[in-house]
């Protein structure tokens, strides 16, 4: 919907427009949807294939053009990334995307699984540390000959060992390595992070007659046995978004969607003849010859397309018997269901 300088007001997508449409200009609409209409000087519309590719379109207009009458979609933190930093001591953060300065990210993942508490326990029970970039680092194995120039450490993180202390010597290099490679593995799936200094800590408080600190403990440890299990599951589903994609179409000229790593790479209408085939084949050999997506090369909207390519195969897990290997397909040049022949012949 085009407001009076034919700028973008409103996307939308319906699969019968025309009573969608009807419902917007019927007498009674009220508050935003009145004014859109008011405002409303043209209105144009696009007829896609299929579901899916109508909810990519929409999402790349509206994040590409923020019309001022959509809600969904606009938000930049649609999708965030985990970077473990680049220095001396990592740290772990949340990040949009990457950066020329950028350390190792991980992700895409919804923000909503990574609040602000889930991302302290993580950090809190990995043992890195969360000062800022500027705090001194001084591991036990280099310092100085001279006398270190702090021996208690620099917050009280510190002094509950919930942070080894690098800024003070509290540990050595290869000790505070070892964390990060934990969390690495974690955020990969591969491993759970040793929990069994918070168990110990909840049982010590235990016995010590103190509670209320076991359970804060207790809590803690349920939160991030909950919170590795969501990073698993992430991960995992990430690496399985990996296929050739024919959605049911509603009409003529199906379209192919090549995803990878949860990103659609190429998307191109069903081909038709030898040579229309050829092309597709050339098309889908230089995509798969392109390393596949990974955090660091993701943009935030990117980033956001992933999230949503996830959720659709999540929500409709039937639409998996519509995928198929790509490079089988290439290779074995018969049809593999729903697939028709890539017309190798
Ligand atoms: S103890 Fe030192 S290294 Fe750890 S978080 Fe506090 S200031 Fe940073």
């Amino acid at each position: 919907m085009l407001g009076p300088k034919g700028e973008l007001l409103y996307v939308g997508k319906s699969v019968r427009l025309r009573s969608r449409l009807l419902s917007y200009f019927r007498s009674g609409v009220r508050g935003r949807t009145a004014d859109l209409v008011r405002l409303t000087r043209n209105i144009t519309w696009e007829l896609l294939p299929d579901e899916f590719g109508t909810l990519l379109r929409e999402m790349r207009l509206i994040r590409t053009h923020r019309p001022p009458f959509n809600v969904r979609h606009k938000r930049e933190t649609a999708a965030i990334y985990l970077e473990l930093t680049r220095e001396a001591a990592p740290r772990l953060r949340r990040v949009r995307g990457p950066s020329p300065r950028s350390g190792t990210l991980f992700g895409p993942y919804p923000p909503s699984v990574l609040s602000d508490d889930a991302l302290r326990d993580l950090v809190h029970t990995a043992g890195l540390r969360d000062c800022p970039a500027t705090t001194p680092v001084e591991f036990a194995d280099q310092l100085p000959l001279l006398p270190p120039a702090r021996t208690r450490p620099l917050c009280i993180r510190g002094e509950l060992n919930s942070c080894p202390a690098p800024c003070a010597g509290g540990c050595d290099e290869e000790d505070y390595r070892r964390r990060v490679k934990a969390v690495e593995n974690l955020l990969r799936g591969l491993e759970t992070l040793p929990l069994h200094p918070l168990r110990t800590r909840m049982k010590r408080a235990a016995e010590e007659e103190n509670f209320e600190l076991a359970a804060t403990h207790r809590d803690r440890l349920e939160r991030i046995q909950e919170l590795t299990a969501q990073l698993h599951a992430l991960a995992d589903e990430l690496e399985r978004l990996d296929f050739l994609y024919l959605p049911d179409s509603w009409g003529s000229s199906p379209r192919l969607y090549l995803v990878r790593r949860g990103a659609v790479v190429m998307s191109e209408q069903l081909p038709e003849g030898r040579e229309a085939w050829k092309a597709c084949r050339k098309g889908l050999r230089g995509a798969l010859s392109r390393p596949r997506p990974h955090p660091s090369s993701m943009d935030a909207d990117t980033g956001a397309e992933v999230l949503l390519t996830a959720s659709w195969f999540r929500n409709r897990p039937q639409e998996l018997h519509r995928t198929t290997d790509p490079v089988a397909w290439l290779a074995e040049g018969s049809g593999l269901s729903p697939l028709p022949a890539p017309a190798s012949r």
